[in-house]
């Protein structure tokens, strides 16, 4: 499967393909795999390990016990996999390390007074169109700005949706609409044929980024 997930990846920039596999403690597989997007600001990048972590919660997932990856996860993916605030075995090529051996002495959650993690209030994201939107606003995971919004995207007849999970280190958080793409480009997707937003004003601007033609609620 992992294989599977790297062929997802888009990297029209760096051309560096990183495919991951997520094992969640339903039995469930989630792919992941990055997504550059050409001509934006290098911050609108999804990495492979965030990927997982959107399909998992959107599958209503519970915890993530493995995560397999092709190559080392970077900085960034290890804080983002830190939001998790539970044990991770991580499998790379040359070995399987816990998450707390890949980031010691690491910031989340809980030192922000949050209890839980991304995955603690598990449902199933689903529906078309204005409700799928407006249930994947309130799937958020925004503990820290308190702010929701949500994405639906529509690729031939499929609705793909995508709520904003947030990070206690703030940066590493996922907007909506990159949510919403990791789904469809999952699915095979590779073209939106239109895009809808519902939520908080200031996550609008971070949709719009990625999808310049979505309209608002
Ligand atoms: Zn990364």
């Amino acid at each position: 499967m992992i294989q599977q997930a790297q062929q997802l990846a888009v990297a029209p920039i760096s051309n560096f393909l990183v495919g991951a596999v997520g094992r969640g403690a339903s039995g469930r597989e989630y792919p992941g795999f990055n997504m550059e997007f050409a001509g934006l600001g290098l911050q609108h990048t999804v990495h492979a390990e965030q990927a997982v972590l959107a399909m998992a919660h959107a599958g209503g997932e519970s915890a993530l016990l493995e995560l397999e990856v092709t190559h080392a996860p970077c900085g960034h993916c290890r804080q983002f996999l830190r939001e998790l605030a539970a044990p991770l075995t991580v499998i790379l090529p040359n070995g399987r390390f816990t998450l707390e051996e890949l980031l010691p002495y690491s910031f989340g959650p809980d030192d922000l007074g949050v209890s839980g993690g991304m995955l603690s209030n598990p449902s199933v994201l689903v529906g078309e169109g204005p409700e799928l939107a407006r249930a994947a606003a309130e799937k958020s995971w925004s503990p820290y700005s308190k702010m929701r919004a949500g994405v639906a995207i529509r690729c031939g007849q499929q609705w793909f949706g995508g709520a904003y999970l947030e990070n206690a280190a703030f940066n590493p958080s996922l907007n909506p609409a990159q949510y919403a793409l990791i789904l469809a480009r999952a699915a095979g997707f590779t073209q939106v044929d239109e895009s809808l937003f519902y939520g908080d004003e200031g996550l609008y601007g971070a949709s719009l980024a990625v999808l310049p033609a979505i309209r608002r609620l």
